[in-house]
């Protein structure tokens, strides 16, 4: 593809304080595509999200969104210039309707509450079930419904970049795989995403670009289409690459 990547990542490192969990972290993502991120728990895929969206500080290497060096933007900044970042465990306001949930996902838009409502529409289209249910408190959804939630709130701030922390997680393997759908059908609106994932077929599946992290280091980076044979990704995952 020739188009600017929406996110580059140049030879990131980052950490806890003084502690060095990633080293040299190098991948792009193209407008409309999906950049899967592997490896082991403990691996350094959390960490790498968190400096990208600004969380952790960069203690070395470039952070670059839509062609501007964001490396030492503050996450508000980054918010609002594009990114959106669900993070692991992410909950929903259980109190508040889902239409409610999705209004306040908007807070960073010059815009009214009402038209913060019709924009939902797009949200209700992309994940039915969320309109169904608009009138009607998050809390009484079951987690997979919860989850689409969570990721229709970000999508309310109408960023070119998502960044999603294990959607799948705390899920059943059937409720897994329609999330992976949902988050597949995102791409066709341009949008760039970066998933990290635990449910590996599910997410390669979906994933444009594969990469692994093992003990905070980039072990392998390739696209989804020629990982037809896992046994690579496998042995990737078992440091043997
Ligand atoms: P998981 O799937 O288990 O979340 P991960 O690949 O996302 O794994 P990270 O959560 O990024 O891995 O953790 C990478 C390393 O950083 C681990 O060794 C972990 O113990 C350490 N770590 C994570 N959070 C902190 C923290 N707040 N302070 C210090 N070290 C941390």
């Amino acid at each position: 593809t020739t188009a600017e990547p929406v996110l580059r990542v140049r030879n990131l490192a980052t950490g806890y304080g003084d502690l060095r969990v990633v080293w040299d972290v190098s991948f792009d993502v193209y407008p409309g595509q999906l950049t899967v991120l592997l490896g082991r728990n403990g691996a350094g895929k959390t960490t790498t999200l968190r400096a990208v969206s600004g969380l952790n500080k960069v203690t070395g290497g470039t952070v670059t969104l839509s062609g501007e060096d964001v490396t030492k933007a503050a996450p508000h900044q980054r918010v609002r210039r594009g990114m959106a970042y669900v993070q692991e465990g992410k909950r929903v306001f259980h109190s508040l309707t889902v239409e409610q949930n999705l209004v306040m996902g908007g807070y960073t838009r010059r815009m009214s509450r009402s038209a913060l409502v019709r924009e939902a529409g797009w949200i209700y289209e992309l994940f039915p079930v969320l309109g169904q249910k608009r009138g009607l408190p998050a809390g009484s959804m079951s987690g997979g419904q919860q989850q689409m939630l969570a990721i229709g709130q970000a999508l309310m701030a109408n960023p070119s970049l998502l960044l999603l922390d294990e959607p799948s997680g705390g899920l059943a393997p059937v409720i897994v795989n329609e999330v992976m759908a949902r988050v597949a059908e995102l791409k066709e609106t341009g949008l760039a995403i970066v998933l990290v994932e635990q449910a590996v077929e599910a997410s390669v599946r979906v994933a444009d670009h594969v990469v692994v992290l093992d003990m905070g280091r980039l072990v392998l980076s390739s696209p989804a289409a020629e990982l037809t044979d896992l046994d690579r990704l496998r042995n990737a995952y078992f440091g043997r690459v």
